[in-house]
């Protein structure tokens, strides 16, 4: 018994080496993705699910590895976010995206134009000077705060009240809108979801797949669609993948949504034809 407990002490200790190893390589291989900037943004429409039409796209981040191929954000971005490597990161997320929305501006005209919604983390929000970043990244790119949302997470929202609100106070008198990103996940109480700096709120993929199979849920997803009324919120649901989820979001008042069964997230060179040819004349 002594020498099966020390084997498997052993296969931990080897496991745990592994995991170590693994993780220095990663960091010094995103390090360098940093100084060469391998990385892109994919677009995922969110639309109006009445229509199918697009309203924006919410812009997302992805890492070319030169072995690995194509890293997910959930192994890089809590990586980025502890090394600090987010702050580069992310300042380039947001001038491609900013880029992006000239270029359907340019190529749609301003009316039609779908915005574009940027993914912020705790560390850029707390990085001094943050609003100026994002305003000079407009201002660059000529485009009109209005055509921009941040997406902060609810939980981050709820740790960093202070510094953070006040940021967002700050870039929402700019014009530009804020969503609570995966709400449901972080507990707001009522009195705090009042008091939020925002305009949107993103319902979380773990609410609303379950809309079509549960009646608890669908109560539930109910109420946060009501409270989002009550206190003037946009609503967005996330992670729609089936025409019945989707029909019950509309019965329940929830007209815009994001999910594989509209898109998966596109290629920047692919936005413009998903679109279609631009609005009719
Ligand atoms: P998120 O903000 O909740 O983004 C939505 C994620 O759900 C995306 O995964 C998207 O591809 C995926 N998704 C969209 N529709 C569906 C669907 O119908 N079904 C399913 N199963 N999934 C769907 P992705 O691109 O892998 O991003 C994962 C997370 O990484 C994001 O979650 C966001 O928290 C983070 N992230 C991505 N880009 C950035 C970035 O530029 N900056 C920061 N700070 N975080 C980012
Ligand atoms: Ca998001
Ligand atoms: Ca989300
Ligand atoms: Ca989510």
């Amino acid at each position: 018994a002594k020498g099966a407990g020390k084997g498997r002490w052993c296969r931990y200790q080897s496991e745990l080496h592994t995991a170590i190893v693994e993780r220095l390589e990663l960091r010094a291989a995103l390090t360098e993705a940093v100084q060469k900037l391998s990385f892109s943004v994919d677009y995922q429409p969110i639309v109006d699910m009445r229509t199918g039409v697009a309203v924006g796209f919410e812009a997302l981040a992805r890492w070319h590895h030169p072995a690995r191929g194509p890293v997910p954000p959930e192994l890089f971005i809590g990586l980025a976010e502890e090394t600090g490597l987010i702050e580069p990161i992310g300042d380039y997320v947001l001038r491609q995206a900013a880029g992006a929305v000239a270029r359907w501006r340019a190529e749609r005209g301003d009316m039609s134009a779908p915005y574009v919604s940027i993914n912020v983390s705790a560390r850029q929000l707390r990085t001094p000077g943050f609003v100026g970043t994002v305003r000079g990244a407009l201002a660059a790119a000529e485009v009109p705060p209005d055509r921009v949302m941040l997406e902060i997470t609810e939980s981050l929202l709820l740790r960093d009240q202070e510094p953070v609100w006040a940021e967002l106070s700050e870039l929402r008198s700019l014009g530009l809108r804020v969503a609570i990103d995966d709400f449901g996940t972080g507990f707001s109480s009522l009195s705090y979801l009042q008091q939020m700096p925002a305009d949107v709120l993103k319902i979380d993929r773990s609410f609303t797949e379950t809309v079509a199979s549960s009646r608890r849920q669908r109560l539930l997803v109910e109420g946060i669609i009501r409270l989002a009324g009550t206190l003037g919120l946009d609503i967005i649901a996330e992670g729609v993948e089936t025409e019945a989820v989707r029909t019950i979001l509309l019965d329940m008042g929830c007209a815009s949504g994001q999910g594989y069964l509209f898109s998966r997230p596109l290629k920047d060179r692919d936005v413009l034809g998903w679109l279609g040819d631009g609005p009719a004349p």
